[in-house]
């Protein structure tokens, strides 16, 4: 194979990203230098937070240039260099996804067990949305055995996890929310306590229903209406760990709510925004506990896997469509 594909961003979005927005390139499979490795990507991973790099503002992640090729993580087989102990044939983790095959600094690359799971798990279940899951639960959220905790986007890569998550660390009741009815099903099966579709009325008495005696801990994917309906439902002293707003993802005007953040005070709510990448502490003992959970089938996860490089626009869209059920990825 001589020729690679790769997805360029052709324009910026508006509002809600479209097919024009990007583009399939086709250039040279590249050759290592020293220190250099060339990845067969197999899985690439599309996230919520690249649409906000596909906007040219200042954020914790530079934007994506135009006219080159997006990037974000993947997993892949090293196909040819050899550099820090990692060599042809060894399966590697790394940030040069949206394409078939990545030329990288074998620094850049974290070699990985495939024997352990199926590779698409680095990028989901034991991945960055994973410990997404795991830190800002325990760490951020700092979730105690016998909490009633909320999760919006409950039937998503992390959302899924956080339920489940919850449960296996002794909450005393779980409820999320999502986008379908197929969905609302699927988080039953999962062991969610109560869950319910968004769309079937305001997300403030769906909630209240769910958990009638409140929320302590509120992990919070959505924004908008959901945590405005959070922050109603939170007892006293109750935790958000805020994850993402993908409700005003492709807005084009700032949300109308929150509009009860006074609560805050009374209720003496914390509400604490992080980022996975800081949490790189809890990464041991986030793999060795979820393996566990997963070896011994305590814990499930889904995917959703579209095919061919071609289509990673299509993935991305679906996800923030919400087409996906767990982790959206992309088969090379
Ligand atoms: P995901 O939940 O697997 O996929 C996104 C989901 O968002 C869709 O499936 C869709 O599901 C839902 N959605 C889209 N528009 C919505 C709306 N207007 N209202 C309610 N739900 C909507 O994605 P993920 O990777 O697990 O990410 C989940 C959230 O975590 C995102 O906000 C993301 O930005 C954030 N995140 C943050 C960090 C961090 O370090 N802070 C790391 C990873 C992810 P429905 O069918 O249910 O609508």
């Amino acid at each position: 194979m001589s020729t690679n594909r790769e997805i360029h961003l052709a324009s910026r979005p508006q509002g809600w990203p479209t097919a024009d927005n990007f583009r399939l390139v086709s250039t040279e499979v590249p050759t290592p230098g020293p220190g250099q490795l060339v990845v067969r990507n197999q899985f690439i991973s599309v996230d919520p937070y690249m649409r906000g790099r596909m906007n040219d503002a200042t954020s914790y992640v530079p934007p994506f240039a135009l006219d080159a090729p997006l990037d974000g993580g993947a997993i892949g087989e090293v196909v040819a260099g050899e550099a820090n102990g990692i060599t042809v044939g060894d399966t590697v983790l790394h940030g040069l996804g949206w394409r078939e095959y990545a030329l990288l600094d074998a620094r850049a690359a974290r070699p990985v067990d495939p024997t352990v799971a199926p590779v698409s798990a680095y990028l989901g279940v034991l991945g960055m949305t994973g410990l997404t899951a795991y830190a800002g639960l325990l760490e951020v959220a700092a979730m105690k055995p016998g909490d009633t905790v909320f999760v919006s986007g409950a039937a998503g890569a992390v959302g899924s996890m956080v339920g489940q998550i919850a449960k296996l660390r002794g909450a005393g009741r779980v409820v999320g929310s999502a986008g379908s009815k197929a969905k609302v099903q699927r988080l039953a099966a999962l062991g969610f306590d109560a869950a319910f579709d968004y769309h079937d009325g305001p997300v403030r008495d769906a909630l209240k229903a769910a958990a009638p005696d409140g929320v302590d801990v509120y992990f919070d994917n959505v924004g908008g209406e959901h945590l405005e309906a959070a922050i109603a439902a939170m007892n006293l002293h109750g935790r958000a760990a805020i994850c993402g707003m993908i409700a005003q993802y492709n807005a084009d005007q700032p949300p109308a709510a929150p509009r009860n953040l006074a609560l805050v005070i009374g209720k003496r709510l914390t509400l604490r925004g992080f980022l996975v990448g800081d949490h790189g502490n809890l990464r041991g003992q986030f793999v060795t506990e979820v393996a566990g959970w997963l070896r011994e089938g305590k814990l499930s996860y889904d995917e959703t896997v579209v095919d061919g490089i071609e289509n990673a626009p299509a993935a991305f869209l679906g996800l923030m469509r919400g087409e996906n059920l767990g982790k959206m990825l992309v088969r090379v």
